[in-house]
Formats: C-alpha cells, structure tokens, sequence
C-alpha cells in the first residue's frame, strides 16, 4: 500500500509530466492505454478499421485484397521489470524539465520490499519496477514502452517483395520439408543487415552497396545480383538448371529438400558475411 501523502505527491508529479507527455512531442498516437480521452476501444476500432480495409479489396484480377495479421503480446511481469534508467531517459528524450527528472530519479531511489520469513522481516532493496496502484505507475510504464510505438515500421514494400517470393501461401505452408532457419528468415524477409533496410530504420547512413555503388542494397540486389555471391549464387543456378528469379525463387527451394538446403545454406553464408560487413562499418 502506498500512503496518502506520497499519492497526493505523485499526482502533482503527474500532472506536470502530462504537460509533456500529452504535446507533440510525447506518446506516441498509437498509445490508447491510461490517457485521457482515450481508451482500449479506441484500439479495438482501430483494429476493425484496419482489418475492414484489409479485406475490401477484391481478390481476382490484380487482386486489391490485403492481409491483416494480428498479434498480441503479454509482457511478463510487466509493471515489475520496468527499469528506472529506460524510463528516465524516455522523460528525457520527449523534453520533461530536468527539475522533474530529478524528482522522479528521487522518488524511485531507496525503494526497499519487505516481507517476512520465518527468521522475521526481511527488505530487498528494488531497483525496476513501477510502484503498482501508484498515480505514476502508468505515465512511467507508457513513457517507457513509447519507443517501441514510435517504431518505424517496415513499409509495404517487404510485404510486396515477400508476396513476389510466396504468391501462394497455401503452397508455402503445405510443403512436406523445409525447416526454415534463423538465416534463411532474415535472408527472405529482406529485414536484416540489408543496408536499406538499416537506412530505412537509420541504423546505417546510406543504402548502397559497397561494392556495386551507386546500386542498392536491398535484398533482391543481394540475392540476385550483387558480385559479391556470385559463387554462391551459381551453386543454386546449377541445380535450378538455370538463373533464378524472386518469382521462382521459392518454387525452386519447394522443389525438393536438396533445393531447400542448398537455399539455406546459400542465405547463411550470405547474412553472416553482410553481418559482419555492418559490424566493420560500426567501429
Ligand atoms: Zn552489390
């Protein structure tokens, strides 16, 4: 239980940190939870909004059908394992006056849990979490989940490139073998040490290629035509009895297990050099 005086703290807290919090510059539009004038149905119709676009589109003749997927996640122990840091330097990054990071720094410090054992009480000094039913708990828990919100998701574009590599999901999915691996999901995903796609994130500063410059590395490039995996490109070609193409890609990799593998192997040994090239162009 927390005490009344701290409460009445904590809303004066409060209130001054949804000054920032609620401006442009704070949480992101796609947070419905614990904000004023929103809720969770707000997120719920976003949802059926989405999910009704997806699907109005007519399916023959160069089908305007979308896909909606849906996923959902339950954080574990979610309000325990906030980090006081991550927190504070959301506040930071939004604009929060440094007087009130520091307020909040201190409200966090010598927090301890008592609880007993049969040799008497014991404490455990706690150094994450926010306070359950405390005013602050849900600003903190949002402050700190905005970045994931704010994500710069990929854009269309890889669900058009994964749809030229599996135009028939049914196919893909009722294929009698094939474990697909870390490597090859990187690899056909296109989001993955590609340097568009780094760009795209801005995790990299430029999206060319460094060996075919001005030509951009995006992962058709890398698959199909960058000189760097000209070897490892022909190993496939030979068995496919000829060049291959995103739109035939797949088929050759469902073909047989042989295929499947060679596939496999082909996209390790290309995402962990490309790995290892950002890795170098890090330091
Ligand atoms: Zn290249």
């Amino acid at each position: 239980m927390l005490n009344t005086a701290g409460k009445l703290l904590e809303m004066i807290i409060a209130d001054r940190l949804e000054a920032v919090t609620e401006s442009p510059a704070g949480l992101a539009d796609s947070q419905f939870g614990f904000r004023k004038g929103r809720s969770t149905i707000d997120a719920i119709q976003k949802v059926l909004s989405t999910a009704k676009a997806a699907i109005n589109g007519k399916r023959y003749h160069r089908g305007t059908k979308k896909y909606c997927v849906f996923v959902t996640l339950d954080v574990k122990n979610a309000f325990n394992s906030a980090r006081w840091n991550h927190i504070l330097s959301a506040f930071e990054k939004m604009g929060v006056p440094p007087y009130l990071r520091r307020l909040i720094a201190s409200y966090f410090s010598d927090r301890v849990l008592e609880y007993s054992t049969d040799d008497g009480a014991e404490t455990y000094s706690i150094t994450a979490g926010v306070p359950q039913r405390s005013v602050l708990g849900p600003i903190l828990w949002n402050a700190m989940y905005n970045k994931i919100l704010g994500l710069r998701l990929p854009s269309t574009v890889s669900g058009r490139w994964t749809h030229r590599l599996i135009p028939s999901i049914a196919t893909w999915i009722e294929r009698r073998h094939g474990e697909v691996k870390y490597h090859l999901t990187r690899l056909l995903s296109g989001h993955s040490c590609f340097r568009s796609y780094l760009c795209g994130i801005k995790n990299d500063t430029s999206s060319s290629c460094p060996t075919c410059h001005p030509a951009v590395e995006d992962v058709e490039h890398v698959i199909f035509h960058c000189p760097r995996f000209t070897a490892e490109r022909e190993e496939l070609y030979r068995l496919a009895n000829g060049p291959l193409e995103p739109e035939t890609f797949v088929g050759f990799m469902l073909e047989n297990e042989r295929n499947w593998e060679a596939t496999s192997s082909f996209a390790s040994l290309v995402m962990t050099r490309l790995r290892s090239e950002e890795k170098a162009r890090r330091r």
